[in-house]
């Protein structure tokens, strides 16, 4: 990257003077005067006097088009927070329009450090509600930004990747959402070379080795499209050859992990006509002369980007093979393109009000401010922002054909939501192309999706889902499903009271038969199914400690000296691992063998055998409750045998095994898991996740395991994913 050069004010007014735009040049030059009278004395980290920072960020607004008022307001944006100058003297001399701009950028100033995480949620609030009164206010901003970044190397390391992460994280994907694709790549490129310098300087190097061949063949390419457009279209369209930014590059290759020489958009030509059926023209001329690559074609003209972008993007092959991307639009397009909504002020004489309040650029800031109004979690925050300005977004339709627009990776719970908050809510499954999918499904554009609705009283959406969907809205809509009815989680939490409770009191009842075994108590309260119970368990209208006593008492009559462990539910061993169970009986051949329900051994653990009447061995495992309490009853003692698993030789069966995996909570955590586990072919039959009181997350995966080594492996891989606390069996 270039060297900074200092922008001298002969400079700014050349500039002013070779533009075909007219400026109140002596406004501006008096701007001038009184910024520099102030900040005289004043030095930058670099060393130069301070106006030549208030100059350069006038220069970048130059540049983009932009109104008189926000020259005069970039050149004096510093002097109101640095200097003696007040608002007052501002408005008197420039109007108040001058004197809001600078007092909006001044207030986004004096909440920029990083310090406190509430301080940083406020910040970035206070950066969109400034943006929603006048766009001008973060424009300005923007370039403050931008020149900052530019002289970043004089800053002290700590404070430039803290500044670093703060311009990719919020003013970079704002830049983007502005349509601003200048401001936006720059500041990417340097964010990411003071956040990764290793990588850039690679990709730097890298792209430098490439430059040579690639400038001959986009010259060549450049060359063999006008010979060809020169017949077809008049005037012949301009040609312009296009290198990817560092960082576009660099997201390629370490976030998609592809090669730099599998990279189609490396080379990239843009050619802009006058009219759009012109467009279609070149495009049907580019696929005649070169082969088009399948499924890379986008139509952004018909359904344009989010922010207001529009082209038509092809991939051929051209001459020896190389891929190359092409970039088709009017120049009214590119403007769009370039300048985003600061084209309204380049190329359309600024805006009525000085805002553009029907931008639909504008509509997402207000969408975001709404949703994070009660928010104090920064990373939330943030998540939010990067989420809803993602760089690339998605167009799926309704089956009535009601398009609706969402970040990369949304998926069709976010697509539900993004309709009604009751069809989200009511979602029971979904359909993309007429297939049913699953609700991780991501979309992508151009599909029809249909959300399949549930009427029956009571279904609302799972907590899960808050760690599958993407989008800021979706999330907000299931928390507060979830503040208002935790039935959900008030089951899970009464269900698993009630199951530690009969454990504690040794109470096994079978599934099939619990509902009836808890008839009374049911009723009791009014709960017509166990569901209700359970939920009222979870919420504390039934209270165990009361019931509990009394349960044991029934389970002690019905039950009778059935409680016992030869009368554990057990399954048979043949279910799981068929004929070979793999089982040893110290002293005994050919006998039934079964697996104790309650601790379900896996080959490796430490087992022991119980003598059933009539059923054969059941296992169990050596640290089973049952066994622990049971070993030393002198009617029984003779009844446990040791057993073991045979040697090696035998195909290993599968067992199903409940893995608890406790983790801080955070977005995509299933996700991670479930592609650790895909990573080493397991298949997850269950999952369900909850949040814990402390903020962290249980989440509950049931997988088929063949034995203690697979599950060792399982569990370490599972404990390396980031966040994760601890992983660990189920009821143990
Ligand atoms: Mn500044």
């Amino acid at each position: 990257m270039a060297e900074e050069k200092t922008i001298t004010v002969d400079m700014l007014i050349q500039k002013i003077l070779d533009g075909e735009k007219q400026y109140d040049l002596s406004k501006i030059v008096s701007a001038f005067e009184l910024a520099n009278k102030y900040h005289d004395g004043q030095k930058r980290e670099s060393g130069e006097p301070y106006i030549t920072h208030p100059m350069a960020v006038a220069y970048i607004l130059l540049e983009l088009g932009l109104d008189t008022d926000t020259l005069c307001a970039a050149l004096l944006h510093d002097v109101v927070e640095d200097t003696d100058c007040t608002l007052e003297i501002l408005q008197k001399k420039f109007g108040s329009d001058v004197a809001m701009l600078v007092n909006g950028v001044t207030k986004l100033k004096k909440v920029e450090t990083f310090t406190k995480d509430e301080q940083k949620a406020e910040n970035i609030r206070k950066i969109l509600l400034a943006m929603s009164e006048d766009i001008r206010v973060i424009i300005i901003k923007l370039a403050d930004r931008l020149h900052n970044m530019r002289t970043l190397n004089y800053c002290r390391d700590e404070k430039r990747r803290n500044i670093a992460h703060e311009t990719m994280n919020i003013y970079a994907p704002i830049a983007h959402r502005l349509g601003i694709r200048s401001i936006k790549d720059e500041l990417e490129d340097l964010s990411f070379k003071y956040l990764d310098p290793y990588a850039y300087n690679e990709i730097e190097k890298q792209m430098n080795l490439r430059k040579g061949s690639r400038d001959q063949l986009v010259e060549d390419l450049k060359e063999k499209i006008r010979e060809r457009l020169e017949k077809d279209i008049h005037p012949t369209p301009a040609i312009e050859g296009r290198v990817k930014s560092n960082y576009g590059i660099y997201k390629k290759v370490y976030r998609d992990g592809k090669e730099i020489d599998q990279i189609y958009d490396r080379y990239a030509l843009r050619i802009i006509v006058n009219t759009v059926t012109e467009c279609y023209n070149v495009l049907g001329i580019i696929h005649d002369m070169f082969r088009p690559i399948p499924n890379r074609f986008k139509d952004y003209i018909s359904t344009p980007k989010a922010n207001m972008y529009q082209s038509l993007h092809t991939t051929v092959i051209g001459r020896e093979g190389v891929p190359f991307e092409v970039q088709i639009r009017t120049w009214d397009m590119h403007r769009t393109a370039e300048y985003g909504i600061a084209a309204h002020w380049k190329y359309k004489e600024g805006v009525a009000g000085g805002s553009s309040k029907d931008d639909q650029r504008l509509a997402w800031i207000r969408q975001i401010i709404e949703s994070q109004q009660e928010s104090d979690d920064v990373e939330e925050i943030v998540r939010a922002i990067k989420n809803d300005l993602a760089p690339e977004d998605v167009f799926a339709f309704t089956p009535k054909g009601d398009m609706i627009t969402l970040p990369v990776g949304a998926t069709v719970i976010d697509f539900a939501y993004a309709i009604h908050t009751e069809v989200g809510h009511k979602m029971c499954g979904a359909k993309v192309d007429k297939k049913m999918v699953s609700y991780d499904y991501q979309i992508k554009t151009g599909e029809i999706i249909e959300i399949l609705t549930s009427n029956v009283a009571g279904h609302g959406p799972s907590r899960s889902w808050l760690n599958i969907c993407k989008t800021n809205e979706a999330k907000s809509k299931i928390r507060l499903w979830f503040k208002r009815e935790r039935r959900e989680e008030n089951i899970f939490e009464g269900r698993s009271a009630l199951e530690r409770e009969f454990r504690r009191n040794m109470i096994r009842v079978p599934e099939d038969e619990l509902e009836e075994f808890l008839k009374m108590d049911m009723k009791r309260h009014n709960c017509d199914t166990l569901d209700d119970f359970f939920a009222a368990i979870g919420y504390g209208g039934v209270q165990l400690s009361k019931l509990i006593a009394r349960l044991k008492n029934e389970y002690n009559k019905k039950y009778g000296e059935k409680a016992t462990a030869e009368n554990q539910p057990e399954k048979d061993i043949k279910s799981a691992t068929g004929n070979s169970a793999g089982i040893v009986v110290d002293g005994v051949e050919d006998c039934v063998v079964r697996f104790a329900q309650c601790c379900n051994p896996l080959p490796g653990d430490e087992i022991i055998g119980f003598i059933t009447r009539g059923h054969g061995v059941s296992v169990h495992r050596k640290d089973c409750v049952n066994y622990l309490n049971q070993k030393d009853d002198p009617a029984m003692k003779d009844r446990w045998v040791s057993v073991k698993y045979e040697g090696t030789g035998k195909k290993p069966g599968y067992f199903k095994c409940t893995l608890d995996i406790i983790a801080v909570d955070r977005i995509g955590l299933l996700a991670d898991v479930s592609s650790a586990l895909a990573m080493i072919n397991i298949y997850i039959y269950e999952s369900t996740a909850r949040e814990l009181k402390n903020g962290n997350a249980i989440l509950s995966i049931t997988v088929s395991i063949a034995g203690m080594e697979q599950l060792n492996n399982v569990i370490n891989k599972l404990k390396k994913i980031k966040n994760v606390i601890s992983v660990e069996r189920s009821g143990r």
